[in-house]
């Protein structure tokens, strides 16, 4: 009994001492800075740094100054900065046209046209009622619309889609789509469609004109058209700064910095539909933070034999879009590459559970000593992810077999939402994720050898209420042609089984056509578990069609 009192009364002594370490003046000031940078990241004034806006642009300045102030080299493509294309889809473009009877029509308000429109001119004096050659056709939806009005499986889309071909087929240079019906169409002009583009113009025009021009159907119409649809872009940014220590190898460590802006992207948890900052305390401004102050740490720090590179990445939010950029545009030999180290929501430590995630822990036989090692008095309790993918940046670098480490404290009720603010950071928490790291890294440096590289089993990233099987495939988010690119194929799961491999392109589940994203995980909610159907894809220039069962 009094044996094991004292024992508990070391252990309590321990713990003590642990908490009540005298933090040293220069751990003050770096739990000091690292309020200073989230404080800056997460305020207002930059609206959520979503990708590609001002806020951004504020981030990415603030980010290059800090890294020019530790001493860092730029290593961007242009100074500290890499720029990037995000593809938003489709616009219709200002020189876009539209006729009737010499008055020409509003693209916002009295028609649009549907984004796989040819873009071309076609001027005719169709007879509304005819379907000839070489004139333009038009379609009511009034019949189609009241006859499906109690049908949930309707297309609408895929009706006008398939209705379009066939006009075409038939010689028809133009179609002009209208809804004389009571029954709302919801039919508006789809930024993300990515079908195949027709060889016509295909229009849609709304209820008031609908009703001014074409409520005599033996009328000629005098119809001039210029349909001129073009790509949405934004510019995203990732900044790289370099200590240049002349060696054969580098450590990459990285952080996301961009974030929701105000939930325009689709991936905000907020259902209340309002228009509010996210400000993106956690997520990931305390990465971001923790970046440079590791920069700061590991500039001053004694380690001569590698070289170190930081990147805070932008466009994760959107699909691991800065750091797929980065590593199919590397600013720095890929083989040279020893390990990258990525913190995504590191400021949410609970001084409670002492809780850290560490992922990509099967992606080296390194790992698991150094990740011990390290943990001083085990003061972290690590729960370990061996798979080198999730949803975050370290997963384009595994895929490039380099061997990853990714720090996370946590989910919380403020993911993904607008509260997740600067004042919940648990600072002082997140400044022993940083000592953590930096002594990982000091650990390694000393062993002065390159990390051996092990594939994991590959985790499912896309996880959505909306249906209830997966296919095991990870969806590649850059990806802007039609259909769906495989990034990666879980172990074992029905794409596997089915022959499906790494950069195949699905194009039809079942009896659904797969332009994009959107669709496939419509066309997966269809399914449910033990359901066959077949499954089409492409593979270079052959299309494959395989079983598949979920
Ligand atoms: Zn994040």
């Amino acid at each position: 009994m009094r044996v094991r009192l004292l024992h508990t009364f070391i252990f309590l002594l321990g713990v003590f001492f642990l908490h009540a370490q005298k933090l040293r003046k220069a751990d003050k000031e770096i739990i000091a800075n690292l309020q200073k940078h989230v404080s800056y990241l997460a305020d207002d004034q930059l609206e959520g740094r979503r990708a590609g806006t001002n806020g951004e642009t504020l981030a990415m300045n603030y980010i290059s100054k800090e890294f020019g102030q530790i001493g860092l080299l730029p290593k961007g493509a242009d100074g500290f900065f890499q720029a990037f294309d995000i593809n938003d889809g489709k616009k219709i473009n200002d020189d876009s046209y539209f006729s009737i009877n010499k008055k020409e029509l509003n693209k916002e308000t009295d028609y649009f046209p549907f984004a796989f429109s040819a873009n071309t001119t076609v001027e005719a004096q169709p007879a509304l009622s005819l379907q000839e050659s070489d004139m333009p056709w038009f379609l009511n939806l009034k019949e189609i619309l009241e006859e499906n009005k109690d049908n949930p499986h309707f297309d609408l889309d895929e009706f006008i889609r398939t209705k379009s071909i066939e006009a075409q087929k038939k010689g028809a240079t133009a179609f002009i789509v209208y809804n004389t019906s009571a029954i709302d169409d919801k039919l508006h002009f789809e930024e993300k469609d990515r079908t195949e583009t027709m060889k016509i113009p295909v229009l849609y025009v709304t209820k008031d004109p609908a009703k001014k021009y074409f409520k005599d159907v033996a009328a000629t119409l005098d119809i001039k058209i210029k349909t001129s649809i073009g790509e949405k872009k934004r510019i995203g940014h990732n900044v790289a700064g370099y200590i240049d220590n002349n060696a054969a190898n580098t450590v990459i460590i990285g952080a996301h910095f961009d974030h929701l802006g105000y939930g325009e992207d689709g991936s905000s948890l907020l259902r209340t539909g309002e228009h509010l900052i996210h400000n993106g305390a956690d997520d990931n401004a305390s990465g971001t933070a923790a970046l440079i102050e590791l920069a700061r740490l590991l500039k001053n720090s004694k380690i001569r034999n590698t070289n170190f590179l930081f990147i805070a990445f932008s466009g994760e939010e959107l699909g691991l879009f800065g750091s797929k950029y980065f590593v199919e545009n590397p600013t720095i030999n890929l083989q040279s590459v020893n390990y990258m180290i990525n913190m995504d929501m590191v400021g949410r430590f609970s001084d409670s559970t002492h809780a850290l995630t560490v992922g990509g822990y099967g992606t080296s036989p390194a790992w698991s000593n150094t990740i011990a090692a390290s943990n001083p008095k085990s003061f972290f309790v690590v729960k370990v992810d061996s798979s080198g993918t999730g949803p975050s940046d370290h997963t384009s670098f595994y895929r490039k077999d380099i061997p990853v480490l990714f720090f996370f404290t946590g989910l919380h009720s403020d993911y993904h939402r607008p509260t997740d603010d600067a004042d919940k950071i648990n600072y002082t928490g997140e400044y022993r994720v940083v000592r953590y790291i930096n002594d990982i890294v000091t650990n390694l440096s000393k062993q002065n050898q390159k990390l051996a590289f092990t594939k994991t089993r590959e985790t499912q990233t896309t996880s959505s209420a909306r249906f209830s099987v997966t296919l095991g495939i990870m969806p590649d988010y850059t990806f802007t042609g039609t259909g769906v690119r495989c990034d990666g194929i879980s172990e074992g799961k029905a794409a596997q089984k089915a022959g499906l491999q790494t950069g195949d392109i699905i194009v039809q589940l079942g009896g659904n056509n797969i332009t994009s994203l959107e669709n496939y995980m419509q066309a997966l909610g269809k399914f449910k578990k033990g359901d066959k159907t077949k499954v089409k894809f492409k593979r270079g220039n052959d299309t494959v069609e395989a079983d598949v069962q979920f």
